[in-house]
């Protein structure tokens, strides 16, 4: 659809997503219609005996929920180039690779050409509303994107992160040029091997057509934070370059050295203008309108796991509105922001309904009376549907895709603010299983635990034990860290502790972590012992809010929400220290 057209006709998208919108649960019945229709072949939807039945009660009823690891089996013949159609009809030449929701772990999900349809239709879609707001006319865009690998699995198929197979697709670039914002930065800049020399050949891009610029973008709020804050660091040798038109020597790639000399004259005036603005700005105070005075505003996912990055991002921005983008997963898209005007931190994303068939689990606890003891007990509730959930509740996502996913628990809790037409305005919470993340690192509960038993090893060859343990991320500081507590049965020495510390860093192995660690976006991980006694009170403090000691459960991870345990733990700390693992 957007490669026929040189400019998006946004009025229409608006149009055509208010009627969807307005007749939302018609809209629904007819997608999981159409998803079925085009499935009902595979042999996952034929073993479950829908029989070519496509309405939303037979879809229930025959379908259970289901999380990543059901499909794992089915998604792994996928990969493995079985030949039969197993989740699709029509079959799945990519994969991606989803940094993980239920988890907390890289996963493979299907790709396929309707989710990039999907992908095409919300970009458009919170464009048409944004540019509303803030008009974009004939502009570049600086889009701090970066392309993983893309490698080839044994059965064939390309497999890369979602948003590097959207990049390569070809539709994506018309799309960026139906909704005039070009990018301003060469293809092997993009598909650049190393991180590090395309973000500092996208600030050179940046900065080369810094007139034009109108748009400063990236899929997460993180990455144009880090983006200027290497900026802080390398701007004299950008000026170097652009004095003497000639790419700086840290950069080695022959293929992205060649696209960046076709841009690169020698700009004398460019450089000086730079380096006067640079040596201007106090502690770097609205660096991003400084360099490019043409931009209208910011826009990346702000929400979630991304708000730390606010407070930096307004500093580097002054007064460029920040406009948080669309809520979606590798495994579909979900929600468009269409009230770009709204700060992040109270944003919300409205459902498409015509991009997936959506339920939701309220989390809500549903307590039961056993018929046959009459205890209590608390079962999980049944999903609702998308016109059915209710303003001010919390839901875990459920996502029926076209890629394959059916009844799949995305473990992304949301919040119903309100509604638009008759579909609900999502506020994003938090994910369901997620206890440690700070950037683009995902750490579980189960992962922490892993890695305490193992840094717990060296001091049980002194017959010591962790009594209780808690975790907290610390973002007070920059770069934010890990901080674990640790309460030990006897005294153990600063040297065995201060290798417990660097055990833990290096136990952390999701490579999300590991790579933030690498580049020092997540700072040396803190160990904090605590005295004796302190989870006890932590408990006391529970009990005292009415808790049941049989159902107590230590937190395991302590963040804002939580400030009377959070002081607890750093009232009874006795010693602290910090990994120097990497
Ligand atoms: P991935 O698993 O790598 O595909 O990342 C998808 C996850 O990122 C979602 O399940 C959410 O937890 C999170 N996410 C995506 N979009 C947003 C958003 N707009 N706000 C907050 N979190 C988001």
């Amino acid at each position: 659809m957007l490669d026929k057209m040189t400019i998006l006709d946004v009025e229409k998208v608006v149009r055509d997503f208010e009627a969807t919108t307005k007749d939302a649960e018609n809209v629904q019945r007819q997608t999981l219609k159409l998803i079925l229709e085009e499935n009902g072949c595979a042999e996952y939807l034929q073993k479950l005996g829908l029989n070519g039945r496509t309405d939303p009660e037979s879809f229930k009823a025959c379908v259970p929920v289901v999380t990543h690891k059901d499909l794992e089996p089915y998604i792994q013949r996928v990969v493995d180039g079985a030949l039969p159609p197993i989740l699709t009809g029509k079959p799945i030449t990519t994969i991606s690779l989803s940094s993980g929701t239920t988890q907390g772990k890289p996963k493979f999900v299907p790709f396929n050409d309707e989710l990039m349809e999907t992908t095409l239709q919300i970009y458009s879609t919170s464009f048409a509303f944004r540019n509303r707001e803030f008009p974009i006319e004939n502009g570049k865009a600086l889009q701090f994107i970066y392309s993983s690998k893309q490698t080839k699995t044994k059965g064939g198929l390309f497999a890369g992160t979602a948003t590097t197979n959207v990049f390569r697709n070809s539709q994506f670039k018309n799309a960026m040029k139906a909704m005039q914002s070009q990018i301003c930065s060469p293809d092997e800049v993009i598909f650049g091997p190393d991180f590090h020399q395309s973000l500092y050949c996208h600030l050179l891009c940046g900065l080369i057509f810094r007139e034009e610029i109108q748009l400063v973008s990236s899929t997460f709020a993180h990455s144009i934070v880090l983006a200027f804050r290497t900026f802080e660091q390398v701007w004299e040798e950008l000026c170097a370059d652009i004095r003497e038109g000639v790419l700086s020597s840290r950069v080695t790639f022959p293929s992205v050295r060649s696209a960046m000399a076709k841009l690169l004259k020698p700009d004398p005036e460019l450089a000086d203008l730079l380096e006067k603005k640079c040596s201007g700005l106090s502690n770097w105070y609205g660096l991003i309108p400084e360099l490019f005075p043409n931009v209208k505003y910011i826009y990346g996912i702000m929400t979630g796991s991304m708000e730390p990055y606010l407070k930096k991002l307004r500093h580097y921005a002054a007064d460029v509105p920040l406009v948080t983008a669309d809520y979606g997963a590798s495994e579909g898209w979900i929600g468009a922001n269409i009230n770009p005007t709204v700060p992040p931190e109270s944003a919300t994303y409205v459902v498409l309904p015509n991009i997936g068939y959506f339920e939701f689990i309220p989390l809500k606890e549903n307590v039961v009376q056993d018929k046959v003891n009459g205890s209590s007990l608390s079962v999980e509730p049944e999903p609702v549907g998308l016109t059915e959930v209710k303003i001010d509740e919390e839901y875990e996502v459920i996502i029926t895709s076209f890629a394959g996913l059916y009844r799949y628990r995305l473990g992304d809790v949301v919040r119903v603010t309100g509604f638009h037409n008759s579909v609900p305005k999502l506020k994003f919470v938090c994910r369901r299983n997620l206890l440690l993340t700070i950037n683009i690192d995902k750490n579980t509960e189960k992962d922490l635990q892993l890695a305490v038993e193992e840094a717990a090893k060296s001091i049980a060859e002194q017959k010591l034990e962790v009594v209780d343990f808690s975790s907290h991320v610390d973002v007070s500081t920059e770069p934010g860290h890990y901080v674990i507590f640790w309460e030990i049965s006897g005294g153990v020495s600063d040297e065995v502790l201060q290798e417990c510390c660097n055990c833990l860093d290096r136990s952390f192995v999701d490579a999300g972590y590991v790579s933030s660690r690498k580049v020092n976006t997540i700072g040396p991980l803190e160990l904090r012992v605590v005295r004796k006694g302190t989870f006890q009170k932590i408990l006391d403090h529970y009990m005292g809010l009415g808790a049941a000691l049989s159902q107590f459960k230590t937190p395991r991870c302590v963040g804002p929400m939580n400030s009377k345990v959070l002081q607890i733990l750093c009232d009874n700390v006795a010693k602290n220290y910090f990994s120097t693992a990497f």
